[in-house]
């Protein structure tokens, strides 16, 4: 695919700022470059443990061109959770700019990066459409972090089943603020290079600095998962900003919003056309989405059935199969949930872990839960292991916590299962007041009562000063039930 961009695009900046970017013939010239160096290293699989720039769409290509996997690390883990991950690459080069590990055999991304620049390439190894391409960690939200083995034909499907062909305007550019580790900036970059759309890339997320970047680069779409979202629309408020005028599309999604910041970012931002996209580690990012359109005709219905789809996730990608499944495998009717199962060339297939990740009939299993109506629209309740079972009943945290966020003091909000001997699990909230704001546990639960059925009302609530996250805004509500136990909220 980089291979036609620099035919099709060569003279065209797609990669960096307006003053220093690189063309896609650079990018391939570098990254061929970068290649024979893989190659020659006798490498088996090529670490990446750096930041957002332009040397990840380098040494990414690099690895591809060399036919070798990537494997971009998050460079967040500890010194110890990395070396686990590092032990068992077999052949590892590992690109890094941490000294301690270029005096123990990892080596320079400085230096990789003056090879590619310097260098010579040689003719790229030919690959085929089922060689593993990407190695990327799931979050480990709900469960230690799964490898999924991504092939060239899962990201190339993903780009085909999305690109937006006819948007190509030789001054469309898009900000990448999600962390290089993550799915959503792989496929962002692939997407966004082969649509002709300059990538710009910001390393450390501020709601001051994206707006910044957006201004200063001409930024045309953007993908940001909830919490950012959430962060720019709050320094658009308090600012009395306007929106940044090239700013045409944001696509936001890796979590659920919630209704009230994403009523608020369609206010501030009235000439944008809103995007949520679906999708996981394991199936090469989004599977459906949610469009413009979408949101629009949401917006002006006085119909609740379409009103209501602005909290879905649209419907699936072209190429894409999705169900709701019961626990034997059948479809359920619409509006009935059930498991989220995918199926479709985008779908990994395996984890390094444990082998294949799709059953027999090809589905992969989500663990969302979730239903689909009777025009198509997917919702997702919340993911499996996150339901609290309180006296045999199923709850979903995401429909108390939409409650909850809805009232006026409360500024962010996590609601999770407490393991209790009376009742198998009881309901927390765990909630963060807004400055200057002041809540008790009995204003809490009175307010939830008047909103949701009485089971469903939080048996205990904690006051605390932040909501722990991943940081690409996943709740990580394991952490929070985790302190609790050890005594550690108040
Ligand atoms: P782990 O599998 O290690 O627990 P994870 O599943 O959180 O981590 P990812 O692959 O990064 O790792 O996240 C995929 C999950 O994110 C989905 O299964 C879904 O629960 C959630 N998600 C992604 N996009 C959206 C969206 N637009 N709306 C709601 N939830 C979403």
């Amino acid at each position: 695919m980089l291979d036609m961009s620099a035919t099709a695009m060569s003279d065209r900046i797609l990669i960096g700022t307006k003053a220093e970017g690189l063309t896609p013939a650079e990018l391939r010239r570098r990254a061929l470059a970068g290649a024979a160096h893989i190659r020659k290293s006798g490498a088996l699989v090529v670490g990446y443990l750096g930041g957002n720039g332009p040397e990840f769409p380098v040494a990414l290509f690099a690895a591809a061109y060399a036919g070798v996997p990537f494997l971009p690390l998050n460079f967040r883990l500890s010194d110890e959770q990395l070396d686990e991950i590092l032990e068992r690459q077999e052949g590892l080069l590992l690109l890094t700019r941490d000294a301690k590990r270029i005096g123990t055999g990892a080596f320079s991304l400085d230096e990789f990066e003056r090879i590619a620049r310097e260098g010579v390439g040689e003719e790229a190894t030919p690959t085929e459409p089922d060689e593993v391409a990407v190695i990327l960690m799931t979050s480990g939200t709900t469960a230690a972090p799964k490898s999924a083995l991504l092939r060239h034909q899962n990201l190339t499907s993903y780009i085909f089943s999305s690109v937006d062909f006819a948007s190509t305007e030789p001054k469309a550019a898009t900000i990448v603020s999600v962390p290089p580790y993550h799915i959503a900036a792989v496929a962002n970059m692939l997407s966004n290079l082969f649509a002709g759309r300059r990538v710009v890339y910001l390393d450390h997320f501020s709601a001051e600095e994206w707006l910044d970047v957006v201004h200063r680069e001409g930024i045309t779409n953007a993908m940001v998962v909830p919490t950012m979202l959430s962060r720019i629309v709050h320094a658009l408020e308090e600012s009395g900003q306007d929106a940044p005028p090239t700013l045409r599309g944001i696509s936001y999604g890796g979590a659920k919003v919630p209704a009230t910041v994403l009523q608020r970012a369609l206010e501030v931002f009235p000439e944008v056309g809103f995007v949520n996209a679906y999708g996981l580690t394991e199936t090469a990012s989004s599977i459906a989405i949610l469009g413009p359109d979408d949101h629009r005709e949401a917006i002006a219905s006085e119909d609740p059935l379409v009103r209501a789809r602005l909290g879905s996730v649209g419907r699936a990608l072209p190429g894409v199969e999705i169900q709701v499944q019961d626990k034997n495998g059948n479809p359920c009717p619409p509006g009935v949930e059930g498991d989220i199962v995918v199926r479709g060339p985008q779908v990994a297939g395996e984890y390094r872990e444990s082998g294949s990740l799709v059953n027999e009939d090809g589905w992969f299993r989500t663990r969302d839960l979730g239903y689909i109506d009777a025009d198509g629209y997917i919702f997702v309740n919340g993911r499996a292991d996150d339901t609290i079972i309180r006296g045999g009943e199923n709850i979903a945290p995401a429909e108390i916590e939409e409650v909850l966020f809805r009232h006026e003091a409360v500024q962010d909000v996590a609601v999770a299962g407490v393991p209790n001997e009376e009742w198998g699990s009881v309901i927390a909230a765990f909630i963060v007041l807004k400055p200057g704001r002041s809540l008790d546990r009995d204003e809490v639960r009175d307010y939830a009562r008047q909103h949701l059925r009485s089971s469903k009302t939080p048996d205990e609530v904690y006051f605390v000063e932040e909501i722990p996250t991943t940081p690409t805004g996943k709740v990580l509500r394991r952490h929070l039930v985790e302190g609790l136990l050890e005594g550690a909220a108040r």
